[in-house]
C-alpha cells in the first residue's frame, strides 16, 4: 500500500465520531477562513438593534453606587475604592487604551454592570474570596490603580490615554445593562474567533442574554488565529503526562485521539483520548491554547503536530476586539453592547 505523507487527527473531523481519516493535504479544513466561518449568519446588527431615543426612567439599584469593596489577592487586603476610579482601573487593565472610544465606553458599562451584579449577588463576599464580592484579578475582572498603570506603561501612556479612559467611564457612569428588568452578568473576553459562544456550552449555567452571535470585525486581533507546533514525541509525552493510562504512542496517535463533539460554534466540547472522554477545556489547559476552538493536524513527513486555535478566551459575551471593530465601523457603545448581549436594555441607574 502506498504510504501517504500526511495524516490528520480526527479532532479535525467536523462530523461527529467519524473514524480516523487519512488525507494527503491540509485542505480538509480550510486554512484561510475560520472553521466557524460557515456558521456566520445573515443576521445584521443593524436589523437587530433598534435605536431607542426616548428618555428612560432610571432603575433603582439596591446598592451604594459610590464605592466598591475589592479584595486584592496580592496584598491579601480589602480596598474600598470610589466606583468611577475602580471602573477606570478595570477598563485600563482589561482593554488596550488605543481601542476605539465606543469600545472603551462599552467596556466601561460592562465593567460597571459586572461590578454591581457581583455586589448584589455576593454581598457577603464571594465564595472564592470571602472578604469582598470582587477581587482585583482576572478571576473577577482585572483592576489596576493609576500608580500601577504608570509603573507598567510609563508616564507617557498616562499623559496620552488616561483622559480618554476617564471620558469613557465618566460619560457612561449613569448606565448599566438589564435583561427583563434584572441587572445582567456581562461576561466578556478578548477575541471570539468569529462567533461568540453560548454560555451553556462553556459554563454550567444558561442565561438568555449570553447567546452565540457573530463577531465580524475581529480579523485584526493579534490572537484571532494562532498556531502551536511541536514534535509528535512531545505531543504524546504531554498527553501521557496527564492521561497516564492512555495507550498512545507516536505511531498510533492519529487513531487514538478522536473528536466526539464540537459546540454549535465550532469549539471542541468532547474529545476521546484512547478510551477516556475529556472536555475540550482540558486540552486547552494542557497545551496552553488560546481557546477551545482548535484543530489538531499531524504531519508524518515533518514529524510534527500542529494545533491551530481561533480566538482568545472563553468566547462568551462581548468580544473586546469585536467591540473595537464595531466602533471603527461606526457603531456606538449601545449598539455594541446590544449586539453581544442578546435582548438587553441599557438603562440609567440611581
Ligand atoms: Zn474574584
Amino acid at each position: 500500500m502506498k504510504k501517504l505523507g500526511f495524516y490528520i487527527l480526527t479532532v479535525l473531523v467536523i462530523t461527529i465520531l467519524l473514524p480516523t481519516v487519512i488525507v494527503k493535504t491540509f485542505n480538509f479544513v480550510p486554512k484561510e477562513t475560520p472553521s466557524i466561518g460557515v456558521a456566520l449568519e445573515k443576521e445584521t446588527p443593524e436589523e437587530k438593534i433598534e435605536q431607542e431615543k426616548e428618555e428612560k426612567e432610571p432603575v433603582e439599584i439596591n446598592y451604594d453606587l459610590e464605592k466598591v469593596k475589592v479584595y486584592n489577592p496580592k496584598t491579601n487586603a480589602v480596598e474600598i475604592i470610589p466606583i468611577d476610579d475602580y471602573i477606570k482601573g478595570v477598563v485600563a487593565a482589561e482593554m488596550p487604551a488605543e481601542f476605539h472610544m465606543e469600545a472603551l465606553k462599552a467596556q466601561a458599562v460592562a465593567a460597571r454592570t459586572y461590578a454591581i451584579s457581583r455586589n448584589l449577588k455576593f454581598e457577603e463576599g464571594h465564595p472564592d474570596h470571602k472578604l469582598a464580592p470582587l477581587c482585583t484579578g482576572i478571576h473577577c475582572q482585572a483592576y489596576l490603580s493609576l500608580p500601577q498603570l504608570e509603573d507598567i506603561h510609563g508616564e507617557s501612556w498616562v499623559k496620552k490615554y488616561w483622559s480618554k479612559i476617564e471620558e469613557a467611564v465618566e460619560s457612561t457612569n449613569h448606565l448599566a445593562i438589564f435583561y427583563d428588568g434584572e441587572i445582567i452578568e456581562p461576561l466578556y473576553h478578548s477575541t471570539s474567533g468569529g462567533r461568540t459562544e453560548n454560555v451553556k456550552d462553556v459554563f454550567a449555567i444558561d442565561l438568555p442574554y449570553l447567546k452565540s452571535v457573530s463577531s465580524p470585525y475581529e480579523e485584526g486581533a493579534p490572537r484571532f488565529r494562532n498556531t502551536v507546533t511541536m514534535s509528535i514525541d512531545d505531543f504524546v509525552k504531554k498527553i501521557k503526562s496527564k492521561y497516564t493510562m492512555a495507550n498512545i504512542d507516536k505511531n498510533n496517535v492519529h487513531e487514538k485521539i478522536k473528536l466526539i463533539e464540537r459546540t454549535a460554534t465550532g469549539r471542541v466540547k468532547k474529545v476521546a483520548i484512547d478510551t477516556q472522554v475529556v472536555d475540550g477545556r482540558e486540552l486547552r489547559d494542557l497545551f496552553e491554547l488560546n481557546s477551545t476552538n482548535f484543530t489538531i493536524s499531524l504531519d508524518r513527513k515533518l514529524n510534527i503536530i500542529e494545533i491551530e486555535t481561533y480566538g482568545f478566551g472563553h468566547g462568551v459575551g462581548m468580544s473586546q476586539w469585536g467591540a473595537n471593530g464595531m466602533g471603527k465601523n461606526g457603531k456606538n457603545f449601545e449598539e455594541i453592547l446590544k449586539h453581544y448581549y442578546t435582548g438587553v436594555e441599557i438603562l440609567p441607574i440611581k
